[in-house]
């Protein structure tokens, strides 16, 4: 299985937000959530545990700059010959609502089992927060016409990781260590079930 990271928006270039339009409120300490930061380093997160646990991945968006949706796509689809492959787009929510949801294109695919499967770990990682749902089709994921989502060659999810003008989530999960990593935990405790029980590979023991 080859995990396909991405992370939404651009980061912060000499301090410079480069999507500086997606950022929280100031907090206390004058410090501000910016969307771009968030994703690299829940994606950055990732990769480590990635890396620990001997499962292929790659960051298909390494820039610190705003790479085009079109470019994305592109970089995608170069690995659509490779067996047992996924996208993860990881963002983070606006819009003044709370908790967590993940995404698939419409329709029956793959990518609603992978997300079912991401909508299952968040809620054992965070027990009292909202998972927010659209049960139309029984599972647990919602659908969107979203390019990544839509445009990409393989099963394709993104994840919207609670909701940066949401004070609360900001000053207690987004902008805390613990919060971050247990976004990252619930990613990876998903990468391992879609990897065993979707893609149906045995786990490979470490020594
Ligand atoms: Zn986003």
């Amino acid at each position: 299985m080859l995990v396909l990271l991405d992370n939404g928006h651009g980061g912060l270039i000499n301090g410079n937000p480069q999507t500086g339009s997606r950022r929280s409120h100031k907090l206390p300490n004058g410090a501000r959530l910016y969307e771009g930061e968030f994703n690299r380093a829940i994606v950055n997160g990732i990769i480590q545990e990635l890396t620990f646990l001997n499962i292929p991945y790659v960051n298909i968006t390494p820039e610190m700059r705003d790479v085009t949706r079109t470019t994305r796509i592109r970089r995608a689809n170069a690995y659509k010959r490779v067996r047992n492959v996924f996208l993860i787009s990881v963002h983070c929510n606006a819009g003044g609502g709370k908790g967590f949801e993940v995404f698939t294109s419409r329709g029956r695919t793959k990518s609603d089992l992978i997300a079912n499967t991401f909508a299952q770990e968040f809620t054992k990682v965070f027990t009292d927060r909202r998972l927010r749902t659209d049960l139309s089709d029984g599972l647990l994921g919602k659908e969107a016409n979203f390019d990544i989502l839509k445009k990409t060659a393989m099963p394709a999810i993104l994840t919207e990781n609670f909701f940066f003008d949401n004070r609360e989530e900001v000053e207690n999960i987004l902008m805390t260590r613990e919060g971050r990593q247990n976004i990252v935990d619930f990613h990876v405790n998903a990468i391992v079930k879609v990897k065993e029980e979707i893609f149906m590979e045995a786990p490979v023991l470490l020594n």
